[in-house]
């Protein structure tokens, strides 16, 4: 049958959850002609991922709808541990923070990913003035990228066709339960159970993009279409999930907790929004799961095949309970409120590759899939797109050239092999029994794993967009500059509290730098008033960029950089006009920006004044921090002109028509 509609879109984005949202996200705020698609004909309302890490709120922040977030989560700052006592009876061993005091303004959150979607999607309203919504149902029926060396390249070189699916086929199976569940995987509809009945032209778009994100999660079909491996195993081990709002005498049930029980197996606790506690609950042979034959199922990639699986339609909400109430014991746990319930098996896979003809990608779940405890996959699933989107609306735009978007892969990808080992570690641990680990090695192991679990200790390394010495390559260890001691180039920029020059209101730097797709040259001035050099300095930038011949301030017309000044002279004893005039730039009108000058010293009102200790700069000194438009600091040189020259030929490298310096 032949498609009646074709459409041209910049990016076509398949799969609307956690990765495929925030793609659109930055696509809706740079303005980036985009398609989204879903298969289901509606967005999810309860369950699923539930945990949102301080990092990924903190990009909440940089689109304006963290307070959102802030408003309705459960927030975590202690955890507990729970052990077998003498009696075989379980008891709390340990009592630690949560998490990692300081590493962020904001700490581990809790709320299921249907809220999460919702404030995604209007956000995404919002910067497309209601243009840019989920069109739903809609099934990709093939995909085609053209050839390199095609003859005539097409400016729209991915073809895709779409089928419409009829609504009431697309709702996910419920295994006829009374409470929402996720115990389907797929559905009427699915590629593997194609949509019954006569197909119409009509039912057929042809979708011609520049770029194709595949966000359609573990079973990923794009990732299918590019032939792309998606390598680990599956283990024997079952997990039950239940969100209910408990009637307990648990003493510690809004804490996190992990219990590990003499005979009956394991629970983590996470308390949630509204009262909600969702426990993740270890299920044995016996708690309806059953044996399978290896051999029953083919495996795609020749994998070893798990012993055992859940039978989907038989496990229900009352089974998982019952086994939690056997590890809690003798603790009581009853049911006020039964909101959602699900049963997984642990796998750990990660794609071989996450881009063809770096024309399609993939992202989230269908580049890697894990255990959930550990709470990233939503997490790192946003992440990846976040890091992807920004890169390919400054392609779309021909401001940026097409070699930037392999740091997608190469960024992402770590993160992802990264993810997979210490949720290997962390569920091995997990399920296995007291006294085949030590609580020793099991709190050791989470420990360590605060810090990575937070996403702020994501490390990129060197690339197109990642400036420092061939040297500081381990890819491990930090880099930092000797100009910045404490900022490790290639981490995002941590926060910190400044006092706004023009009206000494305070801000968080990362109130001040919104997801508006710019790179940030942060000028650090230091104390000029105190020390002549620095203000000639500073006067010497300022005439630099203020040059209209310079490529920079060519730059910061077209929106690709913002240069701020932060100092650290007091606030209240400098002048306004003190400052060179393009960090006081004018409008058409004449109106004066107030706020691209800020300064490091103690407010009158709250505490500030520590950027340049935070960030091991010295007041006598200074330095030049390049932020990139997702926030991670990309290079750092000194306040000279020279230094800011630097900037400008590292810009060179990528940004579309420019030329090494020559003033
Ligand atoms: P997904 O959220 O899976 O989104 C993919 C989207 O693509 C879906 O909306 C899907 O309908 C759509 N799609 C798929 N195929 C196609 C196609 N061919 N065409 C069009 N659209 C398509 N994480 C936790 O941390 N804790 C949990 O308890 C937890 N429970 C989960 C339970 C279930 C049933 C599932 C499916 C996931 C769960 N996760 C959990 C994982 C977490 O939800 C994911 O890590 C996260 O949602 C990944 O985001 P994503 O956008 O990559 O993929």
């Amino acid at each position: 049958t032949t498609p009646t509609k074709e459409s041209k879109v910049d990016v076509l984005i398949v799969g609307a959850g956690p990765a495929g949202y925030m793609a659109a996200l930055w696509f809706a705020r740079l303005g980036i002609k985009t398609k989204i698609i879903d298969k289901r004909s509606t967005q999810i309302f309860t369950g699923q991922a539930d945990g949102l890490q301080p990092r990924v709120l903190e990009v909440f922040e940089t689109f304006g709808f963290v307070d959102r977030a802030i408003k309705e989560v459960a927030v975590g700052y202690e955890a507990c541990f729970y052990e077998p006592d003498e009696n075989g009876l379980i008891r709390r061993v340990d009592k630690l923070p949560e998490g990692v005091p300081g590493i962020s303004r904001f700490n581990g959150s809790v709320i299921h990913q249907g809220r999460i979607e919702t404030w995604l999607s209007d956000a995404i309203s919002e910067f497309s003035n209601g243009t840019l919504n989920v069109e739903r149902p809609y099934l990709p029926q093939s995909l085609e990228i053209e050839a390199a060396d095609a003859p005539t390249p097409s400016e729209y070189p991915v073809k895709v066709v779409l089928k419409k699916l009829p609504d009431d086929n697309a709702s996910p199976e419920q295994f006829g339960h009374k409470v929402q569940n996720g115990l389907y995987r797929q559905f009427e509809g699915d590629q593997q159970n194609p949509v019954p009945g006569a197909e119409s032209g009509d039912d057929l778009e042809t979708v011609h993009a520049k770029y194709v994100l595949g966000c359609d999660g573990a079973h990923s079909w794009v990732r299918k279409q590019l032939g792309i491996e998606h390598k680990g195993e599956t283990t024997d081990y079952v997990w039950g999930v239940l969100d209910i709002v408990p009637v307990t005498d648990f003493p510690d049930i809004r804490k996190r907790c992990s219990i590990h029980s003499k005979d009956g197996g394991s629970i983590m606790v996470i308390p949630r929004e509204d009262g909600i506690v969702r426990f993740y609950i270890q299920l044995r042979e016996g708690d309806h799961i059953a044996t399978v034959d290896p051999a029953a199922e083919p495996t795609t990639t020749g994998e070893k095949k798990p012993a055992t699986r859940v039978d989907r339609t038989k496990l229900t909400a009352e089974h998982i309970l019952a086994t939690a109430q056997k590890i809690m014991h003798p603790y009581s746990l009853e049911v006020a409120e039964m909101h959602w319930f699900t049963a997984y098996q642990i796998g750990q896979r990660v794609a071989t590759a996450f881009q063809k003809d770096q024309r399609v990608f993939i992202a989230g779940d269908a580049c890697h899939t894990h255990s959930p405890k550990a709470g990233q996959g939503m997490n790192v699933s946003m992440m990846d797109t976040f890091n992807l989107a920004w890169k390919l609306a400054y392609v779309v735009k021909g401001l940026a050239k097409p070699s930037i978007l392999a740091t997608y892969e190469s960024e992402r990808l770590t993160v992802a092999q990264d993810l997979i080992a210490y949720d290997l570690k962390l569920s091995r641990l997990f399920s296995s029994k007291p006294g085949e680990i030590s609580t020793d090695e099991f709190r050791r192991v989470i420990d360590q794993g605060s810090a990575f679990t937070t996403g702020c200790t994501v490390n990129y390394q060197t690339s197109l967009l990642i400036d420092k010495p061939a040297a500081a390559e381990d890819n491990v260890t930090p880099y930092y500059s000797p100009l910045a001691t404490k900022l490790a180039i290639g981490m995002r920029l941590p926060d910190t509290k400044l006092v706004m020059q023009s009206d000494a209101r305070p801000w968080y730097l990362n109130q001040r730098l919104p997801s508006t797709g710019q790179f940030r040259v942060l000028v650090f001035m230091g104390d000029y008033a105190q020390t002549p050099a620095l203000k000639a300095q500073m006067e010497a930038i300022g005439a630099y960029l203020a040059k209209p011949a310079n490529s920079l301030s060519r730059l910061r017309a077209d929106g690709v950089v913002q240069t701020m000044l932060i100092h650290a002279s007091p606030q209240a004893s400098v002048e306004w006009d003190d400052f060179p005039l393009v960090f006081r730039p004018r409008d058409e009108r004449g109106v004066m920006d107030y706020w691209l000058v800020m300064a490091d010293t103690p407010s009158r009102h709250e505490v500030t004044g520590n950027a340049y200790e935070t960030y091991g700069i010295e007041k006598g000194v200074g330095a030049v921090v390049v932020v990139r438009p997702d926030g991670y600091v990309a290079k750092v040189v000194e306040p000279t002109v020279e230094g800011v020259r630097g900037v400008w030929d590292w810009l060179s490298q990528f940004v579309v028509g420019l030329t090494p310096a020559e003033v």
